[in-house]
C-alpha cells in the first residue's frame, strides 16, 4: 500500500464560513474528518500551520522544505494542502529547493468548507489521487485543482475569486484528472535545484508602467536594504528611459536586478536596442528571467543569492525555463 505524507497548511480549504457568511479560520481543520473515495492508501497527516496563505513568508516554505528533504526514505509521495492565492509561490519555491523523485502534489480551494458548491474535499482527493499514480513520480512540485495538473513552475493564480483559477499560461496544464483516470500530457525536462538553508535577502519586487519614475530605483540603490530586486517590466522586457537610468543606479551599486514581463503570457527576452531596451539592459548587467513571473523570479533570486551563486552560475539559473 502507498504511504502518503499530508500535510495541511491552513487556506480557504482549511476554513469555513460564519452565519454572515464571511470567510473565517476555524480550530479544527475540517479536512482531518474527510472520507475519500480512494484505493487503500495510507495517510499520514499532520498540520504544520493553519494560516492563510497571506500569512505564509519563505520562512515557512523553509520549514515545509526542511520537512520534506528526506521524504522519500519515509514516504511514496506527498499532498500539502494551501492557501490558493501564495500556493504558487511555495510550490515553485519547494520545486526549486527539492531534490525529489516522489511526486509531490499541492492543492487548494476557492470555496470554504461549508459553502455551497465547495471544492475542498474534491481537490485534496484529486491531489492525493495524483499523488498515488503510476506515472506521477520525476514530475517537480505539482499543482493540482478543478481537474488539471500543472507544474509549479508554469502556473498562476489568474481568476480572483472562480473555481477555474490555476492555468499555465507558458505551457498550458501538464495534465488532467477524470473521474476514472489521471492523464499526463507532457514531461517536462529535469531543472536545477538548490539546497536552503536561510530565506533572510530581502528582494522587492517593482511593476513598470508607461512613465516610471526612475527615482525609486534610485532611492533602493542608495539605501542600501535591499540584496536585489525584480523588475516586471514591459512587453519582452523593457522600460522607459527614466526607470532604465535607475536600474543603471541599482547595478552601480551592485544590487543584482533582474527583469520578468508584466505580461500574464510569453517569454521575457533581449529584443530591443535603445535607452531602456531590453538588450541595452542586459548589456548594462540586468539578468533576464525569461519564463517566470515577478513573484516566482523573486524566489529564484533568494534561491540562487542564498546560495552564493556566481554571477554565471546565477544567470543560468534564472535564464533556465
Ligand atoms: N485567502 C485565501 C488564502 O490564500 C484564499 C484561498 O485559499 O483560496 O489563504
Amino acid at each position: 500500500m502507498k504511504k502518503i505524507l499530508v500535510l495541511h497548511t491552513g487556506g480557504t480549504i482549511a476554513m469555513h464560513a460564519d452565519e454572515d457568511g464571511d470567510v473565517e479560520v476555524g480550530v479544527e481543520n475540517p479536512l482531518n474528518q474527510a472520507q475519500f473515495d480512494l484505493p487503500a492508501v495510507d495517510l499520514d497527516i499532520e498540520n504544520i500551520f493553519n494560516l492563510p496563505s497571506e500569512h505564509i513568508t519563505p520562512q515557512h516554505m523553509l520549514q515545509l522544505y526542511n520537512r520534506l528533504k528526506d521524504a522519500d526514505k519515509d514516504y511514496d509521495g506527498v499532498v500539502i494542502t494551501h492557501g490558493t492565492d501564495t500556493l504558487e509561490e511555495t510550490s515553485f519555491f519547494l520545486d526549486k529547493t527539492l531534490d525529489l523523485t516522489i511526486p509531490i502534489v499541492m492543492t487548494g480551494a476557492m470555496r470554504s468548507s461549508n459553502e455551497l458548491g465547495s471544492d475542498g474535499l474534491y481537490n485534496f482527493q484529486s491531489a492525493l489521487r495524483v499523488a498515488i499514480d503510476s506515472e506521477a513520480a520525476n514530475r517537480g512540485v505539482m499543482v493540482v485543482l478543478n481537474d488539471e495538473i500543472h507544474a509549479a513552475r508554469f502556473v498562476t493564480k489568474t481568476h480572483a475569486t472562480n473555481v477555474a483559477t490555476f492555468a499555465s499560461p507558458i505551457s498550458g496544464p501538464m495534465g488532467m484528472i477524470t473521474k476514472r483516470q489521471i492523464i499526463f500530457f507532457y514531461d517536462l525536462p529535469k531543472t536545477m535545484t538548490y539546497p536552503i538553508a536561510d530565506v533572510s535577502k530581502k528582494i522587492p519586487v517593482m511593476k513598470a508602467y508607461a512613465g516610471m519614475d526612475g527615482q525609486i530605483l534610485s532611492l533602493f540603490a542608495e539605501s542600501e536594504h535591499i540584496d536585489g530586486i525584480i523588475i516586471e517590466a514591459l512587453g519582452a522586457g523593457n522600460l522607459g528611459e527614466d526607470a532604465a537610468r535607475g536600474v543603471q543606479k541599482l547595478l552601480d551599486a551592485d544590487i543584482p536586478v533582474v527583469i520578468v514581463s508584466r505580461s500574464y503570457n510569453g517569454i521575457a527576452e533581449p529584443v530591443y536596442d535603445y535607452l531602456g531596451g531590453g538588450i541595452q539592459l542586459e548589456k548594462a548587467g540586468a539578468i533576464f528571467a525569461r519564463a517566470v513571473n515577478g513573484q516566482k523570479a523573486r524566489l529564484k533570486l533568494l534561491i540562487g543569492l542564498e546560495n552564493g551563486l556566481s554571477s554565471s552560475a546565477l544567470t543560468n539559473f534564472l535564464h533556465e525555463f
